[in-house]
């Protein structure tokens, strides 16, 4: 009887061990998920930074613009939400892309992501 018990004991841990490999298995695959999005998306923030400095760089020098008018403009983006705070709401002045549902500006022209129009947030669009 009690080797009855014994072997029904391991067969149970038996299976509790094949569960848990299982699920740890699936964990490293979401881990590495993660870790190849997160190194996607550095890999876009510092392609972004580098063409924004090279936009900045390429407008300063050849309209006269200055670093006060650049901060101005950057406040009046900053406030399109309603807060001073650094950052845009995604909720207020930002809009999803109608062909792939990215977030982009209201005021933006086209998605930045795909480049279709965006008629949504622009009341002058097509005129
Ligand atoms: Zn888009």
């Amino acid at each position: 009887m009690n080797d009855l018990f014994n072997w029904l004991f391991d067969l149970h841990q038996s299976a509790e061990i094949v569960d848990t490999k299982a699920a740890q298995s699936e964990t490293r695959g979401r881990v590495t998920d993660l870790d190849d999005e997160r190194r996607d998306l550095e890999r876009r923030y510092e392609r972004l930074r580098l063409v924004t400095i090279a936009m900045w760089a390429l407008l300063k020098e050849h309209s006269g613009l200055t670093e006060s008018d650049l901060r101005k403009y950057v406040n009046q983006v900053d406030l399109i939400d309603g807060k001073l705070d650094g950052k845009l709401s995604r909720n207020k002045g930002v809009i999803e892309c109608q062909k792939c549902d990215r977030r982009i500006l209201k005021s933006a022209l086209v998605c930045v992501y795909c480049g279709h129009a965006n008629s949504g947030g622009d009341s002058f669009h097509g005129t």
